[in-house]
């Protein structure tokens, strides 16, 4: 059952799970004053966090891994699901006895909990000094100064510009070989189930070069990968008048206009040595430009995110993805024929969204049969205050139920997992080696195109070379293999 949990609990867009948090890495510059910062839910998260430090850095805090030496702890907080919340309060709990030991601490939330609740936090959560939205992380040294002097504030502010384009993050938790880069904010979309686009505000994207650059100093300083992030990262749009996409889309005389395709195709010509990935990818969006780009530049990995959410069409229409099945195994279909077979596809998955019967849950599981995904994140639905799906449908599927659909689709995945990665032994592929593996010291652990993990002997090999493997042995998360020389 605990590994059951854990399946559960991934969360999309990333490969963290809710019960588990990411902290700051020390980073001391002999500065005064210390930040400790858990982050929670998405990769976007993570990356926000590594502006916050940038932020922090420039008013004079250094960041700390150990938060009894802080002066100010930070929670960056997820809203994608009830039990998110409840995580980030039950830390909140733990946090009590430090600001007893230490009351002049500044304690702060931000993320997508905070723009959900706003100051309504600092009535529940009495610990909380400071309550900051993700478009307004700019303020926080001002708002942690306020605090220090006794006043507690709120920003949550949701902006229509913001893309903290000119931040150089603080590469926390970093191994110096792969790294996030947000390129655009905010979504869109109005998914009935999702809390987002209430949290994260409209969708922007961020100034190409600005990206370009960020990249070209991530190469020049030894990284061998970067993640180009976003909610929905086929729908960039930018141009030198304006960024948000929806005021592009209105102005039809706009002429320069740079997207996904184009963004995509400018960062791989940094260096042929830099491995490029995205994520994630709304079905809606991806075209087969974007697909084309793939294909022609063998740095850029042969991996999609493709969330379908749900293999049934009436489903799909309640939960306003504005694709249905036919549509989506169609831009599957396109995957294949352009990339390939070897191209690795994953997918997020909701089981027992509202009034979902059992052979709508079957064609869920039908489709991913058709698919062959290589990996899911799979999660049973929770109804979010304030979204589209809350005010108009009534969340019935019992939770044994739900429970057990999504266990079914756990059992899907597993098969499936495993059979895509059994095609895979007996094949030499290009791995980039990301560090030491987990379970042993004698073994290294990289990643290949596709983005599965693995594991190969260490020999003379350090992290951040590329290698050829030839796979020999697999699980269904994992492979295994042998140095080709
Ligand atoms: N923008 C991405 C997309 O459209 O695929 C998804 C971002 S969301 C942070 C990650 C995943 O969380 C979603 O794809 C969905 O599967 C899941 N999710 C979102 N809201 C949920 C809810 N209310 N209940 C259960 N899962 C949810
Ligand atoms: Fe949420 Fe849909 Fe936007 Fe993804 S595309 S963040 S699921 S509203």
């Amino acid at each position: 059952m605990e590994n059951i949990i854990r399946d559960i609990e991934i969360v999309g867009l990333g490969e963290t799970e809710i019960g588990d948090f990411k902290t700051t890495l020390e980073e001391s510059t002999g500065k005064t004053k210390r930040l400790y910062i858990e982050s929670y839910g998405c990769q976007m998260n993570f990356s926000d966090s590594e502006i916050v430090a940038s932020i922090m850095k420039e008013n004079g805090f250094d960041t700390t891994s150990d938060f009894e030496q802080a002066d100010v702890i930070f929670l960056n907080t997820c809203s994608i699901r009830d039990k998110a919340e409840q995580t980030v309060r039950k830390r909140l709990t733990q946090f009590n006895s430090i600001k007893k030991q230490k009351p002049e601490i500044t304690i702060g939330v931000l993320g997508c909990m905070a723009e959900r609740l706003k100051d309504q936090l600092l009535e529940e959560e009495k610990l909380v000094d400071v309550v900051v939205g993700p478009d307004a992380y700019r303020d926080l040294p001002k708002l942690v100064m306020e605090a220090e002097e006794g006043t507690k504030g709120v920003n949550t502010f949701l902006s229509r510009e913001e893309t903290y384009a000119d931040i150089s993050p603080v590469r926390l938790n970093s191994n110096g070989i792969t790294a996030m880069i947000s390129i655009m904010r905010g979504c869109d979309n109005m998914c009935s189930f999702c809390v987002v686009p209430f949290t994260r505000g409209r969708e922007r994207s961020r100034d190409p070069y600005s990206v370009v650059r960020e990249v070209q100093q991530l190469y020049d300083f030894g990284y061998k990968e970067v993640t180009l992030l976003g909610q929905n990262v086929d729908s960039y749009k930018w141009s030198s008048e304006e960024n948000n996409k929806a005021r592009l889309n209105k102005n039809g005389e706009i002429s320069d206009i740079i997207n996904f395709a184009n963004l995509l195709e400018m960062v791989a010509q940094v260096s042929p040595d830099l491995r490029v990935r995205f994520s994630t990818s709304h079905p809606k969006d991806i075209t087969d430009e974007v697909l084309f780009t793939i294909k022609k530049y063998e740095n850029i990995c042969n991996y999609i995110h493709l969330p379908v959410q749900s293999g049934n069409s009436r489903i799909l229409k309640m939960m306003n993805r504005t694709y249905d099945r036919e549509w989506y195994l169609e831009r599957v279909a396109k995957i294949r024929e352009i990339i390939g077979e070897e191209c690795g596809i994953s997918s997020d998955m909701i089981a027992g969204f509202c009034s979902e019967t059992e052979e709508e849950h079957r064609d869920t599981l039908s489709l991913m049969d058709l698919v062959k995904y290589d990996f899911s994140y799979m999660f049973y639905y929770s109804e979010r205050p304030g979204t589209l799906a809350a005010k108009k449908y009534a969340d019935d599927i019992p939770l044994e139920i739900k429970k057990r659909r999504l266990q079914e689709i756990i059992e899907k995945q597993n098969h499936l997992s495993l059979e895509r990665n059994k095609k895979d032994i007996g094949k030499v592929q290009k791995v980039l080696v990301e560090g030491v593996s987990k379970r042993s010291e004698e073994q290294l652990k990289g990643r290949n195109s596709a983005n599965k993990v693995v594991i190969l002997p260490k020999g003379d090999l350090k992290a951040g070379d590329y290698v050829f493997v030839k796979i020999t042995d697999c699980t269904p998360a994992t492979l295994f293999g042998e140095l080709v020389h």
